[in-house]
């Protein structure tokens, strides 16, 4: 698979023509993905990542709740493959877990995300799927369950990825196939400024 960046044009002429610049660098995408969600889109995202990730074996997705789920359960049903997601708050019922911290870019806390130890299998080849990419803390979060239950991350997806914050190239330089539809390089002004 190449390096080489193709954004997703029907994801991107949806952000232009209802995506909203928030103050600190935030996308709102409120209307297809963050709150309302677009199921024929998602799928059609979903499409992109499963073709995008061909060359890899696929054992599981994993993503973080609650944003991820969505695009990641359609990756798992092309995939027919099971999929997990991270867990921001520990449940009563769960014991036997895999857990790490994480800092939340939006909300401007570290919060603790864990997973139980039964669906992190070891040599598991495990895809992430996210909604957006940003400093890359959440997908560290899911690096550090998924490398505690000895299996490995074989290719992180993203919706959307800011450039403009340094994720991409952590994750990239730490050598992971990392693929994000669509590349925002700025949100200055009130403007979106897409990746060329
Ligand atoms: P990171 O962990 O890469 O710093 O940030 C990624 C997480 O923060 C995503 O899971 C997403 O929920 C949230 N996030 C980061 N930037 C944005 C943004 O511009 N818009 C929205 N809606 N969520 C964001």
């Amino acid at each position: 698979m190449s390096d080489a960046y193709e954004p997703y044009m029907p994801l991107l002429n949806r952000i232009k023509s209802e995506g909203k610049c928030l103050d600190g660098g935030i996308l709102k995408v409120d209307s297809f993905v963050n709150h309302q969600l677009d199921p024929l889109l998602m799928m059609d995202l979903a499409k992109e990542f499963v073709k995008r990730f061909a060359d890899k074996h696929i054992d599981k997705v994993i993503t973080i709740e609650s944003s991820g789920i969505a695009p990641a359960i359609l990756v798992g049903l092309l995939l027919k493959k099971p999929v997990v997601f991270a867990k921001k708050k520990k449940p009563s019922t769960m014991n036997d877990m895999y857990e790490t911290e994480v800092f939340s870019f939006t909300k401007n806390r570290s919060y603790s995300v864990c997973c139980s130890k039964e669906f992190i299998n070891k040599d598991e080849n495990i895809l992430f799927i996210d909604d957006f990419l940003a400093n890359g803390n959440a997908a560290k979060g899911i690096i550090d369950l998924v490398n505690l239950g000895g299996a490995k991350i074989c290719g992180m997806g993203f919706i959307v990825e800011k450039s403009f914050q340094k994720g991409g190239t952590i994750l990239r330089n730490l050598g992971y196939q990392v693929e994000s539809l669509v590349i925002i390089d700025a949100l200055d002004d009130c403007k979106i400024t897409f990746k060329a």
